[in-house]
C-alpha cells in the first residue's frame, strides 16, 4: 500500500502548513508541551517536510486546546491539521494502544469511560441520578450506538 501524502491531504483540506515561519509561538503557547515532549513547531515542520509524522507519538500529546491555532501569526490551522493527520494515521492502522483500548470500550459499552460504582455514588451525592443521560440510562439505545459505529466502520479501524 502506498504511503499517504500527508502534505497534499492537508492542502486539499484547506490546511496549508507551508506558510509556517517556524517562529515557535505555537510551542510557547502549548500547555501540553510544558509537561510532555510535544513540540508543536516541530510537528508543523515535520508535516511540511514530509517526515514520518504518522508514527510520531507526539502527535497524540496535543490536548486540542487551540491555544496555538489562536496565536499563530500566519493563521495556520494547526490543531485542525493535527486532527487530520491523526485521522490519516488511524486509517493506516496506527493508533496508540491506550486509544485502541478506549475505542474498544466505546464499541462494547457505548462509553469511553464506562460508569462504575464509585462514580454512581458520587453522582448520587451531588443530587444527580445514578446514570447520565446516555446508554447507561437507556440501555436499549446501545444497539443503535453499535449500529452507528459499525456503519462508519469504526470497528474495523479499531481492530489490529
Ligand atoms: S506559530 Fe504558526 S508560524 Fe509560528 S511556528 Fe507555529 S505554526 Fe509556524
Ligand atoms: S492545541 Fe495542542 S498543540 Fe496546540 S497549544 Fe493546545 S495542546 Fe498544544
Amino acid at each position: 500500500m502506498s504511503k499517504p501524502d500527508v502534505l497534499k491531504i492537508l492542502q486539499d483540506a484547506g490546511l496549508d502548513v507551508l506558510t509556517c515561519i517556524q517562529c515557535g509561538t505555537c510551542s510557547g503557547s502549548c500547555p501540553s508541551g510544558r509537561y510532555t515532549s510535544l513540540n508543536t513547531r516541530r510537528i508543523v515542520r515535520k508535516a511540511h517536510k514530509g517526515g514520518d509524522i504518522l508514527h510520531d507519538d507526539k502527535l497524540w500529546m496535543c490536548a486540542t486546546c487551540y491555544n496555538c491555532q489562536e496565536r499563530c501569526p500566519r493563521g495556520i490551522k494547526i490543531v485542525d491539521a493535527i486532527l487530520v493527520i491523526r485521522t490519516i494515521a488511524v486509517h493506516e492502522g496506527i493508533m496508540l494502544p491506550e486509544h485502541r483500548d478506549v475505542s474498544r470500550l466505546v464499541l462494547e459499552y457505548g462509553h469511553a469511560v464506562p460508569i462504575n460504582n464509585a462514580t454512581m455514588e458520587m453522582r448520587e451525592g451531588l443530587g444527580l441520578g445514578s446514570f447520565p443521560e446516555t446508554v447507561h440510562k437507556y440501555p436499549d439505545a446501545l444497539e443503535d450506538v453499535k449500529t452507528l459505529l459499525r456503519s462508519c466502520e469504526f470497528d474495523k479501524l479499531v481492530q489490529e
